[in-house]
């Protein structure tokens, strides 16, 4: 298939003062090279909050904006490094009054609040191990993911309290302290019974304390994985994975000290933690925080008006964009950005061609995964785009395209494991070793062994890497559809229908058919001003055929007025194919409400 190609002009690149020190290829480069580009603690050994707050308050960043938020009638309030640093030493001084011990953990269920940042980076710094939640799960999501972590703390607001929390405290005996952010004095905290007020605290707690003298293989975070697959994972990173936060945040996203970022993830989901948080603040640079949902003319006002530079975020948003309509751009100057990213799912190359249409740029793809803590893949700033495809690995980042036995696990000879030819699909997988790699799933081993085999870590997911070295996303293991002997992966099909002017959205899956094994059924979800009819059932598949063949276009199609999501924006097949098939629906607590 020819494939489009965006091309980059490095000479141009050059004189852009950002890319000055791109070195494209980073052919030296070593973990070890890229830890001593991190300060490290005065007397040995490595902590995140250090790293990411510490230091700039101590050197010339520290009357420099880290945070910047923005609130709903688009006021901002901001806090330098210095006065972050302060924050986040008061909360540790919070822990540490209370008795929290170093590796404990400290649980979130929260929205972006200054708050949580504190909460953040002084759970770091006091050497306890911090674990966000998505504030929009409901009581039985939290218990669950509190339970497996043994939570000691946790912080949230009163009203996520009294609904979520209250209802289950009595099955949380380790759950010690929970501190409302949102409680107006001591007294009226009091209400509340068995809860703390945050803020007394914070005011009464000194902002200067020890940061715990962590190692790099100390447990620094829990982050549980998005659920598109079932039954909650937590995954366990520990303070060296700082190392990969830096060197992603340099390589992927090219970050600088004079960049305005902003990364719209959720801050329950780990690209919250890693890109939400750390990675901008290892850098040096201004975050923007929104406090409020997605909504495109909000999203433009803040890229226009905070001149935002370098812009994180999802390709269910960005579809979400285009559905809008790119006329809702005009009178918005968004002539500050110079680099837009996204991760969580597959990025259509339908997207990154609008990106270049809409912001005059393209969208650079990543992929990663909560397990594999930072970017492991991605089209680096400074190379060639192909739009559809992943990227190439980071540096410091060995991929490799598994083949893969009948029944679909790799095929391992003499203890290593058998590559695939290029432009063939088998699993995507990873050489163990670099420093954000989760070091297990909290008291899974069994399920956290599982994930290696054959020299490599396997990450579940379908890919095909060409001769170039670039990979292509091809489905999750768990979602790619085999169809009269064809291997059909969702992506394919869905982009090809986000091609047709009328589609907003689309998912595809596989029903069981006795001829052909399974047959695509797909799922669309129209852009306004199109009305779902037999005859636009009937043009959309022929559009597929046409573009795809009969062997892997959809054999069937419905309308969908939304379809499910997980909150991270990741489309959930397994619940559109249980649907479907009249089956359980399985773990359902990351869905988005409404779906
Ligand atoms: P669970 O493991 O609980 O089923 P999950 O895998 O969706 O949930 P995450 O760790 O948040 O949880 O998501 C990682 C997955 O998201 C990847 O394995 C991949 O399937 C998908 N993904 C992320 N980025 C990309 C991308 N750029 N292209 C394609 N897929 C992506
Ligand atoms: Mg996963």
């Amino acid at each position: 298939m020819d494939r489009p190609v965006i091309r980059k002009d490095l000479a141009e690149l050059a004189v852009r003062p950002n890319l000055e020190d791109y070195d494209e290829g980073c052919a030296d480069f070593d973990w070890t090279e890229a830890r001593r580009a991190l300060a490290g603690l005065p007397g040995g050994g490595v902590n995140i909050a250090h790293e990411a707050v510490d230091r700039h308050a101590d050197g010339p960043l520290a009357d420099h904006e880290a945070l910047r938020f923005v609130r709903a009638d688009g006021s901002v309030r901001a806090l330098t490094y210095a006065q972050l640093s302060r924050e986040a030493g008061r909360f540790a001084s919070v822990l540490r009054g209370l008795g929290i011990r170093r590796g404990e953990r400290v649980y979130s269920l929260l929205g972006r609040r200054p708050e949580l940042y504190a909460a953040v980076l002084g759970t770091l710094k006091h050497g306890a191990v911090f674990c966000p939640l998505f504030s929009a799960f409901g009581p039985e999501p939290v218990r669950q993911r509190m339970e497996i972590g043994s939570g000691r703390v946790l912080v949230t607001t009163r009203a996520l309290y009294r609904k979520k929390v209250a209802p289950i405290r009595d099955a949380l005996p380790e759950l010690r302290h929970v501190l409302l952010v949102d409680g107006s004095g001591a007294t009226d905290a009091a209400a509340e019974p068995g809860t703390l007020d945050l803020v007394t605290l914070l005011a009464e707690a000194s902002d200067y304390g020890p940061t715990a003298a962590t190692g790099p293989e100390d447990m620094a975070l829990l982050h549980f994985t998005s659920g598109t697959t079932g039954r909650p994972k937590g995954a366990v990173h520990v303070h060296d994975a700082v190392t990969a936060h830096y060197a992603t945040g340099r390589f992927a996203l090219d970050l600088h000290p004079e960049d305005v970022y902003w990364c719209t993830a959720d801050p329950g989901w780990v690209t919250g933690t890693s890109y939400g948080i750390i990675a901008p603040l290892v850098h040096g640079v201004t975050a923007i925080v929104d406090e409020e949902e997605m909504d495109a003319d909000r999203w433009y006002r803040i890229l226009a008006e905070q001149r935002v530079t370098v812009w994180y975020t999802a390709p269910t948003a960005l579809r979400m964009l285009m559905k809008a309509g790119t006329e809702r751009i005009a009178g918005y100057d968004l002539s500050a950005l110079r680099f837009v990213a996204s991760v969580g799912e597959p990025l259509n190359p339908e997207v990154v061609m609008w990106g270049q249409e809409a912001f005059g740029l393209p969208v650079h793809d990543n992929w990663w995964q909560t397990e594999t803590g930072g970017i492991m893949i991605s089209n680096y700033p400074a190379m060639d785009i192909r739009p559809g495809s992943m990227g190439r690995p980071l540096p410091g980042i060995e991929a490799g395209v598994l083949a893969r036995d009948d029944a679909g696990a790799p095929v391992v000879r003499d203890g290593e494991a058998v590559l695939c030819e290029p432009d063939a699909t088998g699993e995507l997988a990873l050489r163990p070793g670099w420093p954000s790699m989760f070091r297990g799933y909290l008291h899974e081993e069994e399920r956290y062994r599982k994930c290696f085999a054959g020299g490599w870590y396997l990450t579940g997911d379908l890919a095909r890497r060409d001769a170039d070295g670039y990979f292509w996303f091809v489905g999750r293991g768990d979602d790619v559809i085999k169809s009269s002997g064809h291997l059909i992966g969702p992506f394919e099909v869905e982009s090809c229908l986000l091609e047709h002017e009328a589609v907003a959205e689309a998912a595809v899956i596989g029903i069981p058919d006795e001829v052909a094994g399974e047959v695509v059924k797909a799922f669309v979800e129209l852009k306004p001003g199109h009305e779902a009819s037999d005859a636009l059932r009937l043009e959309l598949i022929g559009f597929t055929r046409k573009r795809l063949g009969p062997a892997v276009a959809p054999r069937l199609l419905d309308f969908a007025p939304a379809l499910p999501k997980t909150r991270s924006g990741k489309i959930l097949r397994r619940l559109l194919k249980a649907r479907e098939l009249g089956l359980p629906e399985g773990d359902t607590s990351t869905l988005e409400a409404g779906r």
